[in-house]
């Protein structure tokens, strides 16, 4: 069994429906039991033109899948959910993101496959959510807790608490 985390966003739609419905999709599969989720979180679009702002929220899991598999699980689950793959590589508006940011201590780095994420230490949307989660969790490759990543961020993206409009 491992622990994994995944980050969930969404910018086009029912964005909480989605990562709803996501979590849910992810809760059937048989080798992944769901053991928190984090709170949602609206986060300022980075990284891409677009102005519509996400809802991310992180969902920590129990699997017995390998990466890959789970992977390959999330993919689907993109595409069950309408998400459209944009050949060109740039970003574009989704209803659903999937991302493994970490997977136990595992470090995998394949042509489509990095773990941990490689832009999970960058991303105050995905430190944020972390940092409610498992605040003193170590990055494998950077040897720095979930804390100290967060108190490294030099500009952050806006994340919001969703619902209250508190700056985190
Ligand atoms: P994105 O547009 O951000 O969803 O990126 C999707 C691509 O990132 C897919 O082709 C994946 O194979 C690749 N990828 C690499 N590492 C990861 C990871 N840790 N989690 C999810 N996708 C990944």
């Amino acid at each position: 069994m491992t622990i994994a985390y995944l980050s969930l966003g969404s910018n086009k739609g029912d964005r909480i429906g989605y990562i709803q419905q996501a979590t849910s999709l992810l809760s059937a599969i048989d080798a992944v039991s769901i053991v928190r989720t984090s709170a949602f979180y609206e986060t300022e679009p980075w990284n891409m033109s677009s102005e519509k702002w996400f809802v991310n929220a992180i969902v920590e899991i129990k699997t017995k899948l390998s990466a890959r598999e789970l992977l390959t699980e999330c993919q689907r689950i993109e595409r069950q959910l309408g998400r459209v793959h944009n050949e060109s590589g740039v970003y574009a508006d989704r209803t659903i993101d999937i991302d493994i940011l970490f997977f136990g201590k595992e470090i995998i780095n394949e042509p489509d496959l990095i773990v941990p994420h490689k832009f999970v230490h960058l991303r105050a949307f995905t430190l944020v959510p972390m940092l409610e989660l498992s605040p003193d969790f170590e990055h494998p490759v950077l040897h720095k807790t979930i804390s100290e990543l967060h108190n490294d961020l030099e500009n952050p993206e806006m994340v919001f608490l969703y619902g209250t409009r508190v700056e985190m």
